[in-house]
C-alpha cells in the first residue's frame, strides 16, 4: 500500500482532520501523482455535508487535482514521471461500452467511477484530491500542458469541462450571443471559456456586486437581473445562455430571453424543478438542455484550449487549515473565484 498524507471528513459535516490514508500498490496502468494543488468544488461541500444522500465516512474529498507524476506501473505508456497532470471527476469507466469508446466516460453503461466517495470496480473506497498523493489509471490522468500553472489549472478539471462542453457543444464562437447566469465558480470559467472562444459574452447576476470583475473576466455588458424590468430588457437576446446557478429562478423567464432556436444550457442542480410553459420552447424552437461533465477526450482539449489562450482559474490558494472556513465562504458565495488546496500544508 502506499501511504500519504490526507485531509479528511470522518463523518458528515464534521471538521477536517489531517491523516494519513492509504492508496493501492500501482496495478500495471496506474500513475502514482503528486497531488500539488486541489480546487474546492461546492458538489465537494454537498458531499461531505451528505447533502446529496448517504455518502462514505472518512471522505477524501477533491476532484479538481493538479499534479505530477511521480511513479509508474509496468504496462503505463501516456506518461512517464515528472508529466504534470491533472484528474477531474472519474477515475475509471468500463472502456467497452459505446460511451466510453466514443470518448463519453461520464455517460458509462456500467456506470463511471467517482474520483471520490464512489467505489471502484474492485469495491474498495474511492479517494480524492485532498491528499498529497492520488493513484490512478492512465485513462483517467489528463496532461496539464506546459503554458498553465498547476494551480490556476487545477479547477478546470471540473470547473472548467463543466462548462467548456456546453459552450462547445451548443456552438459558442465569433458572432454568437453568449449569456452566463452566476458568476461563481463556473460562472467565471464559462465567461473567460466563452470570450476565448470569440463570443459576445454577457453576464447575468442578481446584482451589480460583480461587475467590474465580470467585465474584467472577458464579458462585454452585465446586468443585474435583480433590478426592475432587467429580465424584459434582454428578451430574445441570446444564442446561448449558460445558466450555473444551483438555486431556483425562474426559467421561463430565462428562456424568454434567447432568440430563435437558441439554447439554455443548465449546469447547476437546484433541488427544486424548473418551471416552464410548453409554448415557452415550442414556439421559437428553443431548446433547454443540460450538461453533465465531459469526457477524457474533451478534457484534454480543454486544458489545451486553455494553455493556447492564457485561461485559467481564478484563485484564492488556501493552507490545509484553512479549509473548513472556505467550505463556509463558498456557501456563502465569497470566494473569487475558486480556493484552491495547497496540499503541501496538509501535516504529515
Ligand atoms: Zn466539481
Ligand atoms: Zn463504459
Amino acid at each position: 500500500m502506499i501511504s500519504t498524507p490526507a485531509l479528511v471528513a470522518p463523518s458528515a459535516g464534521a471538521p477536517f482532520e489531517a491523516r494519513t490514508v492509504e492508496h493501492r500498490d500501482l496495478r500495471d496502468d496506474d500513475v502514482l501523482i503528486d497531488v500539488k494543488f486541489a480546487g474546492i468544488c461546492h458538489s465537494d461541500i454537498h458531499q461531505v455535508r451528505e447533502e446529496w444522500g448517504s455518502a462514505h465516512f472518512p471522505m477524501v474529498p477533491g476532484h479538481e487535482i493538479a499534479g505530477v507524476v511521480s511513479a509508474v506501473g509496468d504496462g503505463v505508456t501516456k506518461y512517464k514521471v515528472g508529466d504534470r497532470v491533472g484528474v477531474g471527476c472519474m477515475v475509471d469507466s468500463c472502456g467497452e461500452c459505446e460511451f466510453c469508446k466514443n470518448g463519453e466516460e461520464q455517460f458509462c453503461s456500467k456506470g463511471a467511477v467517482m474520483t471520490y466517495n464512489g467505489k471502484g470496480y474492485d469495491g474498495e473506497p474511492t479517494k480524492g484530491g485532498y491528499a498529497q498523493q492520488v493513484v490512478v489509471s492512465e485513462r483517467f490522468a489528463v496532461a496539464i500542458p506546459d503554458g498553465i500553472e498547476l494551480d490556476v489549472a487545477a479547477p478546470l478539471l471540473c470547473a472548467g469541462i463543466t462548462v467548456y462542453s456546453p459552450l462547445k457543444r451548443w456552438g459558442a464562437g465569433p458572432g454568437k450571443k453568449v449569456a452566463v447566469i452566476g458568476l461563481g465558480g463556473l460562472g467565471h470559467m464559462a465567461v473567460k471559456l466563452a470570450a476565448a472562444m470569440g463570443a459576445e459574452v454577457s453576464v447575468l447576476s442578481r446584482t451589480d456586486a460583480k461587475k467590474e470583475d465580470g467585465l474584467a473576466l472577458g464579458a462585454t455588458s452585465y446586468h443585474a437581473t435583480g433590478e426592475d424590468g432587467v429580465l424584459d430588457s434582454l428578451k430574445s437576446s441570446f444564442d446561448l445562455i449558460i445558466n450555473t446557478v444551483s438555486a431556483d429562478l425562474p426559467m421561463q423567464a430565462y428562456i424568454g430571453l434567447l432568440r430563435p432556436l437558441g439554447v439554455i444550457a443548465n449546469v447547476g442542480l437546484p433541488s427544486g424543478n424548473y418551471d416552464f410553459a410548453p409554448g415557452a420552447v415550442v414556439g421559437r424552437s428553443r431548446v433547454v438542455a443540460g450538461s453533465n461533465i465531459g469526457g477524457i477526450p474533451a478534457t484534454a482539449e480543454m486544458l489545451e484550449f486553455c494553455a493556447e489562450h492564457g485561461i485559467g482559474a481564478t484563485i484564492e490558494k488556501i493552507s490545509a487549515d484553512e479549509v473548513d472556513a472556505a467550505y463556509d465562504r463558498v456557501v456563502a458565495g465569497d470566494v473569487r473565484y475558486r480556493f484552491v488546496i495547497d496540499t503541501a500544508t496538509i501535516a504529515s
